[in-house]
């Protein structure tokens, strides 16, 4: 668990769209929004050509900055996405997770708080998708005729080369243990899937900064019901009410998802269904 004089770190994404009309409005200095750097560079720039051209750089500039703050926050963003959480990395951003994050998943696949990052993102595949999926599977697969040695399609029952008939059982057989194989595989790997996203759930509201904001929001009398398989869920019950809560990919809480918010997805729409959970 994590402890308690760590809070969580809030990282926003910076918007593409504020960038743009801050530079269209103020040129290089409104570049300071997307980049510190980029702000001053151009101010200083911008200042001293339309000095030395008298005033023409000043056209040229303009445009320049507004290309440039659009291409830091793209940039900012995709560094920022690349982050599994925030917490240990927001004074050192270029050491960065993104490092730490690989060096974990080298190891074991596993952090000290026991969070497979390789499953935490990835959605649940649903029984049919998982029929769908061995389905494919099979379809693409490739064995070798017992007779000949010719490479034949998986689901072949007779050879193309040799005409080699396969025996009927021996072929239900061996197809009936492959299915279940590649079933058990994928069950597995959805329990890997949902017992990290509940981890990682765990793990972020276990920090104070959530934990303060909810505190804020629900007062008191309130406990964590459930959490969802998917990353970031989790049910708050005050009362007879439940309450569909929501953690960031980064930590931080956006708190009661109301069922008009694109984060109130079918599949959580169907678990809540499933579990017999009624939210406000
Ligand atoms: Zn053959």
């Amino acid at each position: 668990m994590e402890s308690q004089d760590h809070p969580n770190v809030v990282v926003q994404p910076k918007s593409a769209g504020i960038s743009i009309i801050l530079t269209i409005l103020f040129g290089p200095v409104g570049l300071f929004y997307a980049s510190v750097t980029g702000g001053l560079v151009m101010t200083v720039a911008t200042f001293l050509l339309s000095l030395m051209t008298f005033g023409l750089a000043f056209f040229i500039m303009w445009p320049i900055t507004i290309i440039w703050g659009a291409v830091a926050v793209s940039e900012y963003n995709s560094k920022l996405h690349n982050l599994p959480n925030t917490e240990n990395n927001n004074h050192t951003p270029q050491k960065s997770a993104e490092t730490e994050f690989k060096f974990n998943s080298s190891k074991d696949n596993k952090n000290a708080s026991g969070i497979d990052y390789d499953f935490i993102d990835k959605p649940l595949r649903s029984n049919l998708e998982i029929d769908k999926t061995i389905k494919a599977t099979l379809e693409s697969k490739m064995k070798k005729c017992p007779m000949c040695f010719e490479e034949i399609k998986y689901l072949a029952k007779k050879c193309k080369h040799c005409q080699y008939v396969i025996d009927e059982n021996k072929y239900n057989e061996v197809l009936k243990g492959k299915v279940l194989e590649l079933r058990t595989k994928y069950k597995k790997e959805n329990e890997n899937i949902a017992h990290n996203a509940i981890k990682f759930t765990q793990k972020h509201l276990s920090s104070n900064a959530v934990n303060k904001k909810i505190k804020k929001h629900f007062k008191d009398n309130y406990e964590i019901s459930h959490y969802l398989p998917y990353v970031g869920y989790f049910i708050i019950k005050k009362g007879d009410k439940n309450y569909l809560g929501y953690i960031h990919r980064f930590g931080e809480y956006k708190g009661i998802v109301n069922k008009e918010s694109p984060l109130y997805t079918q599949e959580v729409k169907n678990w809540l269904e499933k579990n017999g959970i009624h939210v406000e």
